[in-house]
């Protein structure tokens, strides 16, 4: 059984000092392959440093919508140069709009997750997008702008917007929220079907139930695949086939 953890944030300093046992404790638990993902430019340029050294350890390269007030003029320039650097980096991410903290203007994060899906397109390579209390505007930014293939990181809407997202052929990915009493997600979980998703942690944040407020890992991912097995009455394996098979065919791996 292989798992992948296409959502990780493994230079935060709860995992990078002991990188070699937060990745051999994955292996353990089925999680074979991790998309660590940059969330500014010095974090990706970790990323990417960390997909080098790991064989089964891929990298995203992009502005967080925080951090999108916070670019210099080059960043289009300076991401383009990480992905042009090495061959594991599968995606431009994590870019989008955050309405719940707004920590950067809205025209702003706007503007900066407009130009990445320029660069995306120009690499040829998916985008990994975070929405958060952004539904309508992400929709509009999706539908009017062309993109190679794009995946709904964090999926925490419901059933309706899963599907508007389908139907624009953009893959969702479940991560430990969904397993929280109460999840906003649970009728997109148990609906969408497994063609459409893939697993993530978001690591060192969201750890699924029943290590809600502890650290995450990439390790955790099976312990979402377990709960989705339970939610959706099928094995664990189904699960882990399904969602490892849409993730490797998103970033082009093998
Ligand atoms: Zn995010
Ligand atoms: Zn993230």
């Amino acid at each position: 059984m292989i798992l992948i953890d296409t959502h990780a944030h493994l230079y935060y300093d709860s995992m990078c000092d002991r990188l070699d046992d937060v990745i051999g404790d994955a292996a353990e638990n089925h999680v074979h392959k991790i998309v660590c993902i940059g969330t500014d430019v010095a974090s990706s340029k970790q990323s990417v440093d960390i997909a080098n050294h790991y064989e089964g350890v891929y990298a995203a390269v992009g502005v967080h919508p925080h951090d999108s007030n916070d670019v210099d003029s080059n960043y289009i320039k300076e991401l383009e140069h990480l992905a042009s650097s090495s061959k594991k980096v599968v995606s431009i991410g994590e870019i989008g709009i955050d309405h719940y903290r707004n920590l950067s203007p809205p025209d702003v994060q706007r503007k900066v997750m407009i130009e990445q899906m320029e660069l995306a397109n120009s690499l040829n390579l998916p985008i990994i997008f975070h929405n958060r209390d952004a539904d309508d505007e992400i929709f509009n930014v999706l539908k009017e702008h062309t993109f190679n293939r794009a995946l709904s990181h964090c999926f925490s809407s419901d059933i309706v917007f899963a599907n508007q997202l389908v139907d624009l052929n953009i893959l969702l990915s479940f991560s430990g929220n969904v397993t929280f009493k109460n999840s906003s997600n649970r009728s997109a979980a148990e609906n969408i079907g497994l063609d459409n998703f893939v697993l993530e942690t978001d690591c060192p944040f969201l750890s699924p139930h029943p290590f809600r407020g502890k650290p995450n890992e990439p390790k955790r991912v099976y312990d979402i695949a377990l709960y989705l097995s339970e939610l959706l009455g099928i094995s664990i394996e189904e699960i882990a086939d399904a969602t490892s098979k849409n993730a490797m065919q998103f970033f082009n791996i093998d």
